[in-house]
């Protein structure tokens, strides 16, 4: 018999690659999200439109079934320009602590072999991120908590309440923090954009200088996306439940991405800093957890995904 898997975010950017690849390795997977996929056609079996902010479309997606595995990624997110200014942190603890809670309250209920939760790097105290050389991102260093925004208040709130579930009713989680994942099919021109796709929407774009917020110097780093689903599938496949850190530790400075993709795109460009939301100074994965417990590292170098990211944000504008 097939495994059978519930991705939650199917229709976004993570979780519709991660459909694909579920589906490609034998799952039976059914999808859900508030929305479609925006560039592609989901692979998903089946594809419910639902809010998971309710309880009765929770319960319709649960009632009568068996996930062997869920995979939780439904959340009201975006980039820097949507979680740093301030104006979307109540709708965002709002709408993402309801679906964590009435999904792992469902998971418990309906007895699904396992959970897994897509925390983030935004977890991380605010004071290890204040220079851009040396972050300090390993995941005891969460605690004491001082996270940078409400959308990483949120993320440890969940995983506090994945680990308790867990704690007193013994369903087996998977939790990991995402550092800025990155690749095709991901938002690139709508608000909710990340570095890495609006970078290169604003080279490919026909501008003679591109605009970048604060000074450049700010560093971080990224992971390509199917790297990210190697090591959620490894860590899936583990019995390993704590916290752990999924990124790359390639550290980069934002003007230093500029940078590579003026070189990836044979285009050059002025750069111009200007006022804008920015998150830490510095962050980078720290992998050394990761990599004890599972064995994992990524093996792509940022250039490459990056040229693969370049590509597709062209082939879109044309
Ligand atoms: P995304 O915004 O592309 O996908 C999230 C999906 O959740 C969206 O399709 C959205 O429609 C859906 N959603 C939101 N509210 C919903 C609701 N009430 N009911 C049903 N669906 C709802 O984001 P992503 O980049 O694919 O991220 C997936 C997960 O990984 C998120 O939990 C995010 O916080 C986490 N994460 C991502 C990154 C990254 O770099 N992309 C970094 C850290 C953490």
């Amino acid at each position: 018999m097939k495994k059978t898997a519930l991705v939650c975010g199917a229709g976004g950017f993570i979780g519709n690659h991660l459909v694909t690849r579920l589906v490609h390795e034998g799952f039976d997977v059914t999808g859900v999200d508030l929305v479609y996929p925006e560039y592609n056609k989901t692979d998903a079996h089946t594809f419910c439109i639902g809010d998971l902010r309710s309880q009765a479309a929770c319960d319709a997606l649960f009632i009568n079934k068996h996930y062997d595995e869920v995979y939780q990624l439904a959340a009201d997110m975006g980039g820097a320009g949507y979680i740093f200014t301030g104006v979307h942190d109540a709708d965002i603890i709002h709408n993402s602590a309801l679906i964590n809670l009435n999904i792992i309250e469902r998971c418990v209920q309906t007895g699904v072999g396992k959970v897994f939760f897509s925390s983030s790097a935004c977890v991380y105290n605010l004071n290890n991120q204040l220079e851009p050389d040396n972050p300090r991102c390993d995941e005891a260093s969460a605690i004491p908590a001082y996270p940078d925004s409400d959308y990483g208040w949120e993320k440890l709130f969940s995983e506090r309440l994945y680990l308790a579930y867990n704690r007193n009713y013994d369903i087996p989680i998977a939790i990991a923090r995402f550092h800025n994942i990155f690749g095709p099919r991901g938002a690139w021109n709508n608000g909710k954009e990340k570095a890495p796709a609006a970078i290169c929407r604003k080279i490919a774009e026909p501008t003679d200088h591109i605009e970048i917020w604060g000074d450049g110097k700010q560093t971080r780093s990224f992971l390509y996306i199917d790297e990210c689903l190697d090591g959620v599938r490894k860590l899936m496949d583990s019995d390993f439940m704590e916290p752990v850190n999924i990124g790359s530790d390639e550290m980069i400075s934002i003007d230093d991405l500029a940078k590579m993709v003026m070189n990836i795109a044979g285009i050059e460009k002025e750069i111009k800093h200007i006022d804008g939301p920015l998150g830490v100074r510095g962050r980078s994965s720290d992998n050394e957890l990761i990599y004890k417990k599972l064995g994992w590292k990524p093996a792509l170098k940022l250039y490459d995904g990056m040229v693969i990211l370049y590509k597709w944000v062209e082939q879109e504008i044309k």
